[in-house]
């Protein structure tokens, strides 16, 4: 079953959508902050000619909201309407435009990814903002089974919704949790970007995934999956349809991937049986996370989707959870071979992060 939000317009024309939970009614007010109108694309995508990577211009993100004190949350309810960007008593999950957005607008379908100039393009896509809760305090981990639920429902929607705008390679759901991870808002929320390109990893993904077919007659993911499943070692958490598991080839000290048992290349292709296990697991795995230390753990969570075109057919549904915390005291910092080259050294076994994970 599909959940259709209320669609309510802000000041300055943008959406805010509101997800509610079963007998639960939005009930929002006019939005009258004087907010200046909105003015098309601000950014621009460069390619990087040297890896035929695209990197997002985008300098009016220098004036973003940086942690703003409590009482100006910009995703507390706000029925008084001054610094709030939802105009409404409470709310239950809301989904809205960030308004400063790296990406933004349709775009025509085809960036060239070998030209012989410097090339740019308009900064189109979409950057969407999700609120977990109304509860300025706490994070995913807190929530509880239906109302993570709900947030998993407005994360397929979106994604759904995303994917068939026009010019759209890519939607990417993704939480940033935590001041070392640079996080500017304390307020459980997570971001929905939709790239007008693969993304750089995506992509690499994608290639491997190709060249396995090619090869072997199966797809990757579904091959790693069994791998993993059979050697054992590095399973942390299982249910009926989903396991999370530490990559046998961990980048980070702490890394957990949560792979569907089945294939799918999107949370839309996912039934409703099937999200709801995804969110108890989803809830499992960031509860496992917290109990490791004495404080909350900083957390970078990606949710890697894949649409249906040709170029992205072996794409299978996974997420990625890293985290940069290698002690309770110490933070791994991408250095130089790892930022420079992309070459990645662990200080520690992923069978021994999975074995901490499993017994917590
Ligand atoms: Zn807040």
């Amino acid at each position: 079953m599909r959940i259709e939000p209320l669609r309510w317009p802000l000041a300055d024309g943008r959406d805010l959508l509101f997800f509610s939970l079963p007998g639960h009614a939005a009930e929002p007010l006019p939005d009258r902050r004087a907010l200046p109108a909105r003015a098309g694309t601000h950014t621009e995508l460069r390619l990087d000619r040297q890896t035929g990577e695209w990197v997002v211009i985008a300098a009016l993100r220098q004036h973003r909201t940086y942690k703003p004190a409590p009482d100006q949350c910009p995703l507390c309810p706000g029925p008084s309407g001054i610094s709030s960007e939802v105009p409404a008593p409470d709310y239950d999950v809301v989904v809205f435009e960030n308004r400063f957005p790296s990406l933004a607008g349709d775009s025509t379908p085809g960036l060239p990814d070998t030209v012989d100039a410097f090339m740019s393009a308009p900064g189109t896509g979409h950057c969407e903002v999700i609120a977990f809760s109304s509860d300025h305090t706490g994070s995913f981990a807190d929530l509880d089974a239906a109302q993570a639920l709900l947030v998993v429902q407005a994360w397929r929607h979106r994604t759904a919704e995303l994917m068939a705008r026009p010019g759209i390679a890519e939607v990417f759901c993704f939480e940033n949790r935590g001041e070392e991870i640079g996080v500017t808002l304390t307020h459980p929320h997570g971001q929905i970007y939709a790239y007008p390109y693969v993304t750089p990893r995506s992509a690499t993904m994608l290639r491997q995934a190709r060249l396995h077919r090619e090869r072997h007659g199966t797809n990757l993911f579904e091959r790693i999956l069994a791998d993993e499943l059979e050697e054992g070692a590095r399973i942390v958490a299982q249910n009926g349809s989903f396991t999370a598991f530490v990559p046998f080839a961990s980048r980070w000290p702490l890394e957990v991937h949560i792979y569907p048992n089945r294939f799918v290349r999107n949370l839309a292709g996912l039934d409703d049986a099937e999200l709801e296990s995804f969110a108890r697991i989803y809830l499992d795995v960031l509860g496992r996370f917290d109990r490791l230390y004495d404080a909350p753990l900083p957390y970078m969570s990606a949710l890697h989707q894949y649409n249906d075109d040709d170029g992205q057919r072996e794409g299978y549904f996974h997420v990625e959870l890293l985290s940069i915390r290698r002690t309770a005291t110490k933070i791994k910092y991408l250095a130089s071979s790892e930022s420079a080259m992309g070459a990645f050294i662990n200080d520690t076994t992923p069978e021994i992060v999975a074995g901490r994970l499993r017994e917590l």
